[in-house]
């Protein structure tokens, strides 16, 4: 049995389902980031579903590698774009990303920017083909160069 509530939100309920979808990575540091360039950029209004996973985007990329991640994934995303009426699907990576950097191999310094561009590319034309009719884009959120560090997104 469940105790008296803890906690009332004070935000109104709005029952109306938002019709776009981000895929990102879940670090904390770059969420508001990724919030505000969803509501100020793409205009896709206060509130769009999240899919969020370390990593962001990745597993799509892991048919062959690894199909029970990527089968997770494609999976939730079927159903949220279903039950939801998902038309546009968003996903951003960004710099700095620690399950990119945990994958480096060896003493190898890899480009991450780049693996993480190609995953990007390479995952919006599987869901291109997965979902016809949802329009799919993609971005790079990455620090300015300037001191304090801003975010900046690029489209890739
Ligand atoms: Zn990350």
């Amino acid at each position: 049995m469940a105790g008296p509530p803890v906690y009332e939100s004070t935000l109104p309920w709005d029952p109306e389902r938002p019709d776009t979808t981000i895929i990102t990575c879940v670090d904390g540091r770059w969420y508001h980031h990724f919030q505000e360039f969803a509501r100020e950029y793409l205009k896709a209004g206060h509130r769009t579903d999240f899919v969020a996973v370390p990593g962001g985007i990745e597993p799509m990329t892991l048919f062959d590698l690894v199909p029970k991640d990527f089968n997770f994934f494609k999976r939730r995303l079927e159903a949220l774009i279903e039950s939801h009426g998902t038309s546009r699907i968003v996903a951003i990576a960004h710099q700095d990303c620690a399950w990119y950097k945990d994958r480096k191999i060896g003493p190898f310094t890899i480009d991450m920017r780049e693996r993480q561009i190609k995953d990007l590319r390479q995952s919006a034309a599987r869901l291109r083909e997965m979902f016809r009719g949802v329009t799919v884009e993609t971005y790079f959120a990455r620090f300015s160069a300037d001191e304090p560090k801003r975010v900046i997104f690029e489209q890739v």
